[in-house]
């Protein structure tokens, strides 16, 4: 959230911020999730630690709104998923198509349309906010690029920003600093950092439990179901 800007009303802050009751997510024979309960709080800092094929992007995909489970229930700030404007998810970098031409202020103002809707013009307050956002990643020197040209760091901190311009209350990122250098990782963890002292509710993939449990203050150990969940 940057400073002054408003809460969204689609959600109620005092509900918990995920609330996920017996889910269970098969596709064709496969089982990705099986009975997943998980209750996060409001400002909770969690990564999820699994192998690949553990279910991670799954839930994520559950969480906000573009899977639906075949079974159990999903709450997210005390409503059903989908058409919330207030989940910022960051895919893996390897599922987003680099060669597609926009620029990197193209790519934070997607963040606005939630508020602006489509088909209309960015207004000036728009533009006023994805100028900040990107002034908090440190990438106002590069507004004009394509997003392709830039490194896998400087990628990740432009995603972060939409995620601040869209006043997201909860952040969802997947792998986000797999096969970035060491310089790059603590800055991405800063930025989260900062984020989630703002009160927004961050969930981080993660295939690395080292890193994880060095990082993160609550661990949720996932293969399919939940095999433990709480500090590390
Ligand atoms: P992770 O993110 O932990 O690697 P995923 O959630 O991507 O795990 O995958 C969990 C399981 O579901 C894997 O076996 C994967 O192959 C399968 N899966 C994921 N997405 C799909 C899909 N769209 N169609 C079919 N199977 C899928």
């Amino acid at each position: 959230m940057l400073p002054g800007q408003k809460h969204p009303v689609q959600h109620d802050v005092t509900m918990p911020a995920i609330e996920l009751q017996k889910v269970s997510v098969r596709y064709d024979q496969t089982v990705a999730l099986d009975s997943v309960t998980l209750r996060l709080n409001r400002g909770d800092r969690v990564a999820v630690v699994g192998p690949n094929g553990a279910g991670k992007s799954t839930l994520f995909h559950v969480i906000a709104g573009v899977v639906r489970p075949q079974e159990g229930q999903v709450r997210i700030y005390g409503s059903g998923p989908g058409g919330h404007i207030c989940v910022g998810y960051v895919p893996q970098r390897k599922v987003i198509d680099w060669d597609f031409p926009v620029t990197v202020t193209d790519v934070v103002m997607m963040g606005r349309v939630g508020k602006m809707g489509f088909l209309r013009w960015p207004s000036r307050h728009d533009r006023d906010v994805v100028r900040a956002a990107l002034d908090e990643v440190g990438m106002s020197a590069f507004a004009n690029r394509q997003i392709g040209e830039l490194s896998g760091g400087q990628q990740q901190r432009v995603f972060l920003a939409r995620v601040l311009a869209q006043e997201a209350e909860l952040l969802l990122m997947d792998e986000p600093l797999t096969g970035l250098d060491m310089p790059s990782q603590e800055v991405i963890l800063s930025l989260i950092d900062r984020i989630q002292r703002n009160g927004v509710t961050v969930m981080v993939a993660s295939h690395d439990l080292n890193q994880a449990s060095e990082q993160f203050p609550l661990i949720l150990l996932l293969n399919r179901s939940v095999i433990a969940f709480g500090p590390p």
